[in-house]
């Protein structure tokens, strides 16, 4: 998917040190219906950098949602943030296969990772069994946290080893996992999804199958 059509920035905000949300436009002339867990292929101008960013926003709203870091080196974020109302920037059309199911789920993500699951509790995806466990070291990094924590209640699990407070679980979220989290109680059909980096999932995919989830249960979205 090449990113082909112009677009223009309609807000750009930076919601943690480094981290920014920028609503996009949809293209003109052509819908912005997507599945909750695409992702967008952006670039600066056409034929420059080409990067891929899930879309956080729901698939109700009439903009596209992009959660993103500023990596000081790299070759599209640093000039993504500098980028203000009325700016423009190239985009593909949504695709991807990282989408929902009907059976039981639990949804695991770091950092800006957390970006699709986003979309999907937005767009109603979230069902009365799906948990959401999400790994970052201080609390401003749980985007969307009062959110989460609004639709999700219970069954959104915020892990930090840093934070000892209310409303967050004291450990990282391979602990979480190893430790407290009940494997036993999934329905054998769980469909385990992860999203993050590429250390993340390599890790976390090797803990449940050593507990035994099979292989083809786990289903990844890894940025980089
Ligand atoms: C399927 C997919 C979906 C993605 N979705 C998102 C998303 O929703 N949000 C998002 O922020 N990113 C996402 N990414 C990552 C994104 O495409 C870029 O790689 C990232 O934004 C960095 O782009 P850049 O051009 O600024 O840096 P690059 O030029 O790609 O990287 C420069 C250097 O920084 C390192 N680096 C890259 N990303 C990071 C990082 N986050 N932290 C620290 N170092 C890094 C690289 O390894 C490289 O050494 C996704 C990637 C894929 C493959």
């Amino acid at each position: 998917m090449e990113p082909v059509y112009k677009i223009q920035i309609l807000e750009q905000e930076e919601i943690a040190e480094d981290v920014f949300y920028i609503k996009l436009e949809h293209p003109k002339g052509v819908s912005g219906t997507f599945i909750p867990g695409q992702l967008l292929a952006l670039s600066y101008t056409p034929g420059s950098t080409v990067r891929y960013y899930s879309i956080a926003s729901g698939n109700c709203e009439d903009f596209w949602g992009i959660l993103y870091n500023r990596v000081s080196d790299g070759g599209l974020t640093p000039r993504l943030s500098g980028l203000r109302k009325g700016d423009s920037l190239y985009t593909s059309l949504p695709f991807g296969d990282f989408l929902s199911v009907k059976a039981p789920m639990v949804w695991i993500a770091t950092g800006t990772g957390i970006a699709p699951f986003h979309s999907m509790v937005q767009s109603g995806k979230a069902l009365e069994d799906t948990i959401l466990v999400h790994g970052a070291r201080q609390k401003k990094d749980f985007y969307f946290y009062e959110n989460f924590l609004k639709i999700m209640d219970r069954r959104y699990i915020a892990c930090s080893s840093l934070l000892e407070q209310h409303g967050f679980y004291s450990g990282r979220l391979s602990k979480y996992l190893k430790e407290d989290f009940s494997f036993a109680q999934c329905p054998e059909e769980t469909c385990f999804y992860l999203c993050g980096s590429s250390s993340m999932i390599v890790d976390i995919r090797d803990l449940l199958l050593s507990k035994g989830v099979e292989f083809d249960k786990i289903i990844c979205e890894i940025y980089f």
